[in-house]
């Protein structure tokens, strides 16, 4: 039975953000602005797949403590359902980030709770896991739990997307076949080349990937085993490669997708609106090819960088409808 379209398991954050004319020096105390908000890459993917109107259930862990209790309200006030797992052992993660008035940011990050977010939570959580058609995962929480997770979804015929941000330097590259399609930015994707063994050549085209001959990254994407990659580039958009025989409707084995034109103001959460949205575009256009899907992740992740913020910055579908049609 897969009564959920989309499952997040990953991280929650509250971030903590404090706005100041400049940061403050050792031993110094600096007037600011101050603002909480949702966060965490699992919980803002999970947000923006919501928005988009398909049955979306995010399963994260929290702390026993004040700010679980505000994470779980973030969730209800957003109809998002969600499955936490409370831990008596660690604390809800929390993040600071000090803005300064150049819009430099210094950034601290308790990940908590999402630490204990491992193989024994993950196989509680089996059944949850084989009700999903797709399940997203990233790094920011245990890592044998992201693989174990993977790996079950994979073997109850879930599609499964990981997100690989932040490229954690422990991750195993095993990991990756658990893995039908991933989604790295650009930085990301030049760590994925490095850590899978690709030569000096490999890794600077890597870091190029915004620019370089099409034909050249897909070989490079070819080069990780995963049967379809899709890479986010900032404001030049994005860039999709299929393994061949795995086009997943699409005319193309590979191609770039240009950026929509928007008034980016904050893209922090790019990333994941990217992820959230391509993967509620898989379910809502299941019959359609591929790249309707990556088209669709585009619009949300572009909208998403007119809004200061991350989970709250998520457009809704009929927001994106509104805007591109
Ligand atoms: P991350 O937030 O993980 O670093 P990116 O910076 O690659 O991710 O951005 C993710 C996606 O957000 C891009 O693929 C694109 O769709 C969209 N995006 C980001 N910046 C812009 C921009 N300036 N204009 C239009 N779209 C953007």
């Amino acid at each position: 039975m897969t009564d959920i379209d989309v499952l997040v398991i990953g991280s929650y954050v509250q971030d903590h953000c404090w706005q100041t004319e400049r940061a403050p020096e050792r031993g110094e105390t600096c007037l600011g602005r101050f603002s909480t908000g949702p966060g965490g890459k699992g919980f803002n993917q999970a947000v923006a797949a919501h928005r988009q109107g398909v049955e979306t259930c995010f399963l994260g862990a929290i702390g026993d403590d004040a700010l679980g209790v505000v994470a779980r309200r973030f969730a209800e006030d957003d109809k998002l359902a969600a499955e936490w797992i409370v831990r008596r052992d660690a604390a809800t993660a929390a993040s600071s980030i000090v803005v300064d008035a150049r819009g430099d940011n210094r950034i601290v990050v308790a990940l908590g709770a999402n630490e204990k977010l491992g193989v024994p939570e993950i196989r509680a959580n089996e059944a949850l896991i084989a009700r999903a058609k797709v399940l997203l995962m990233q790094l920011e929480t245990d890592l044998a739990g992201v693989d174990a997770a993977l790996a079950l979804a994979r073997s109850r015929g879930v599609t499964t997307v990981l997100n690989t941000a932040p490229l954690h330097p422990k991750l195993d590259p095993a990991t990756l076949r658990h893995a039908d399609i991933v989604t790295p930015n650009e930085t990301e994707f030049a760590l994925l080349i490095e850590k899978l063994g690709g030569d000096e050549a490999a890794r600077r085209d890597a870091r190029a990937a915004a620019t370089i001959d099409e034909r050249r990254l897909h070989e490079l994407c070819r080069s990780t085993g995963v049967p379809t990659v899709v890479i986010t580039l900032g404001g030049h958009g994005c860039f999709v490669s299929h393994a061949d025989g795995n086009r997943h409707g699409d005319a193309a084995s590979c191609y770039r997708i240009a950026p929509e034109r928007v008034k980016a103001v904050d893209t922090t959460g790019a990333g994941d609106a990217f992820s959230g949205g391509l993967v509620a575009g898989l379910v809502m256009f299941a019959d359609r090819p591929f790249r309707d899907a990556v088209v669709h992740a585009n619009r949300i992740a572009a909208m998403s960088t007119e809004i200061v913020g991350t989970a709250p910055a998520m457009p809704t579908r009929a927001e994106v409808t509104a805007r591109f049609g």
